[in-house]
C-alpha cells in the first residue's frame, strides 16, 4: 500500500466519522499514524470495535498505527439541568450543591463531592469550556457553594467545569478511569494518556499501576492544568510523552499565554527526549467546512516549527463531515514545512550531561550519529533497539536524514509511530553484528528506501547477543 510519511507525526481522534474501515484505511494511507480513543465518551465495548478495526488493518495492510487510550481523568461536571437548558443572568446568585439534582435557576449539581471543603471565596467557576463563569461568594464547607453570575448564558446538562484557581482533591484516577485503563492494558494499546495531570506523581502512580498488569504500555501526560505547569519539569521527567491539551489549557489558564506555554513544552520535551502531541482546534472548521481558514494552517505549521512530534486531530475526525480530507489537508501542511523550512538537526535546548549516568555514552553516540548523518549526507541513519530508548534520542536530534529503526520488540512496532521520524520494522535475528547491519540495509533496500550507492549510518550495541545500549557507530555505502 503506498503511504504518505511526514516526520511529524499525525493523531487522529477516532468516533462515529472515522470508525469506519473504508474511511479508516483512507486515513491511514493520507497520514495517520496514531489513532485515539477518548474514553470520555463511549464504552469499552464500543472502543473494542476500533481497537479490532485498527488491528486488522495494520494485520491486512503491514501498517505500525499505534492506539493511544485517553483517559478521562478528575474531568468535573455538572449534573442534568431542567428542559435540558437553564438560563443563567449575570449579576444573579446560584447554589451549587453535591446532591444531586435536576439543576434549575437556583440550584445545580456538580459531580465532585469534596468541592465545598475545597473552594475559597472569590474563585472562578468556569462552566461550558469557559463561556459562562461563576464567581464563589461563600461556601458551608459541608454540600453547598453559593455564587455569582459574572458572565450567564444558556447552561445544558453535563457540561464541564474548569477550576483554574482551585486545589482540586479528587484522585488523578477516578474509579470510571480505573475500569477503563485496565480494558486499555488488556487490549494491549501502545499509549495511555491521563487527562488534568497535575504533578510527576499522579504519572508515577499510573505507571505503577500499569506494570503492576505486566503491560509496558507508555503514558502521555495530559498538561492543561495551571498546577501542571508550575510542574512540567518534575511531569516531563516522570511520562515517556506529554500533550499540550490546548482545549482546557486555554480555559484553565489566560488564553493568550497558550502559544509561549506550547513553545516552553516543546522545547522541554525535546531537550528531555521525550515526545510531545500538540492538540485541540488545529484544523476545527474543517468538521463542517472541506477547506481550514488560514489561521488554522498557520496553526499546524507553527506547530510543527515549535518542535512537536506529533498534531492532534479530534471532532475533525471524530464527528467532523470531512474525516479524510482533513488529514490530507493536515499532511500536506506538515510535508510543506518539512520539505521548504524545517529546522533539521537544530541543535536542542543544552541538557546537563551526567557522565555517571547510564546513558551518557549512549546519547553521545546518538547525537553524533545524527552529526555524522548530516556531514555524510546520509540517506537513512539505520539503528536497532530493544527498549526504543535509541529511537528516542536520536529523533530528539531531528535528523534531516530518515530514522529506521529495527526491534524485536513488537509493542514498539505501532508505539514509536508516535516519534517524530522514526519509522519500524520487525528484525530478531541477532547473530553478529555485520549480519545484523548487512541485513537492515538490505530490507531498506528491498523496500525501496534506499539504493545502491546511498551512505547509511548504522549503530547498535555491540555483542549483538547481550542487547545491551548502544555503543557503536558504522558508515555503510549501500552495494
Ligand atoms: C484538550 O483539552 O485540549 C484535550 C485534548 O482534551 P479532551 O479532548 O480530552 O477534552
Amino acid at each position: 500500500m503506498e503511504l504518505y510519511y511526514n516526520r511529524t507525526k499525525i493523531v487522529a481522534t477516532m468516533g462515529p466519522a472515522s470508525a469506519k474501515k473504508d474511511v479508516l484505511l483512507a486515513m491511514i494511507k493520507a497520514g495517520v499514524n496514531i489513532c485515539r480513543l477518548n474514553f470520555s465518551h463511549g464504552k469499552p465495548e464500543d472502543h473494542k470495535v476500533v481497537i479490532d478495526l485498527i488491528r486488522e488493518i495494520n494485520e491486512q495492510y503491514k501498517t505500525n498505527v499505534g492506539i493511544l487510550a485517553d483517559l478521562q481523568g478528575p474531568k468535573i461536571r455538572i449534573g442534568l439541568v431542567k428542559d435540558g437548558g437553564i438560563h443563567l443572568v449575570n449579576g444573579t446568585q446560584i447554589k451549587i450543591t453535591t446532591h444531586e439534582c435536576i439543576g434549575n435557576d437556583e440550584q445545580i449539581y456538580i459531580t465532585y463531592p469534596t468541592f465545598p471543603q475545597d473552594v475559597q471565596a472569590n474563585e472562578i467557576i468556569l462552566l461550558d469550556d469557559g463561556k459562562l463563569q461563576l464567581k464563589v461568594i461563600e461556601t458551608n464547607r459541608a454540600d453547598t457553594v453559593i455564587c455569582e453570575v459574572v458572565h450567564g448564558g444558556i447552561l445544558t446538562s453535563r457540561k464541564g467545569v474548569n477550576l483554574p484557581n482551585t486545589k482540586v482533591s479528587i484522585p488523578s484516577l477516578t474509579e470510571e478511569d480505573l475500569i477503563n485503563l485496565e480494558f486499555a492494558l488488556k487490549q494491549d494499546v501502545e499509549w495511555i494518556g491521563l487527562s488534568f495531570v497535575r504533578t510527576g506523581e499522579d504519572i508515577i502512580d499510573l505507571k505503577r499501576i500499569i506494570a503492576r498488569n505486566g503491560s509496558a504500555a507508555k503514558v502521555i501526560a495530559k498538561v492543561e492544568k495551571p498546577e501542571a505547569i508550575e510542574n512540567i519539569d518534575a511531569i516531563v521527567a516522570a511520562t515517556d510523552g506529554v500533550m499540550v491539551a490546548r482545549g482546557d489549557l486555554g480555559v484553565e489558564m489566560p488564553l493568550e499565554e497558550v502559544p509561549l506555554l506550547q513553545k516552553m513544552i516543546a522545547r522541554k520535551c525535546r531537550a528531555a527526549s521525550k515526545p510531545v502531541i500538540v492538540a485541540t482546534q488545529m484544523l476545527e472548521s474543517m468538521i463542517t467546512t472541506p477547506r481550514p481558514t488560514r489561521a488554522e494552517v498557520n496553526d499546524v505549521a507553527n506547530s510543527v516549527l515549535d518542535g512537536a512530534d506529533a498534531v492532534m486531530l479530534s471532532g475533525e475526525t471524530s464527528v467532523g463531515e470531512f474525516p479524510v480530507i482533513v488529514i490530507e489537508t493536515m499532511a500536506k501542511i506538515v510535508r510543506n514545512v518539512e520539505e521548504l523550512g524545517y529546522p533539521f538537526n537544530a541543535p536542542k535546548e543544552a541538557v546537563v550531561k551526567d557522565p555517571s549516568s547510564p546513558n551518557f555514552l549512549s546519547n553521545a553516540l546518538c547525537e553524533s550519529a545524527v552529526h555524522i548523518a548530516g556531514q555524510s549526507n546520509a540517506a537513512g541513519i539505520v539503528s536497532m533497539t530493544t527498549s526504543g530508548y535509541t529511537a528516542f534520542e536520536i529523533s530528539s536530534h531531528r535528523p534531516k536524514a530518515s530514522t529506521y529503526i529495527f526491534t524485536s520488540n513488537k509493542q514498539l512496532l505501532n508505539a514509536l509511530s508516535l516519534v517524530w521520524g522514526v519509522r519500524t520494522f520487525y528484525y530478531d535475528q541477532l547473530e553478529s553484528t555485520d549480519q545484523t547491519i548487512a541485513d537492515v540495509n538490505n530490507i531498506l533496500k528491498a523496500e525501496g528506501l534506499i539504493k545502491t550507492g546511498d551512505v547509511v549510518v548504522n549503530t547498535a550495541a555491540t555483542p549483538i547477543i547481550k542487547q545491551g545500549k548502544t555503543n557503536t557507530l558504522k558508515l555503510s555505502v549501500i552495494e
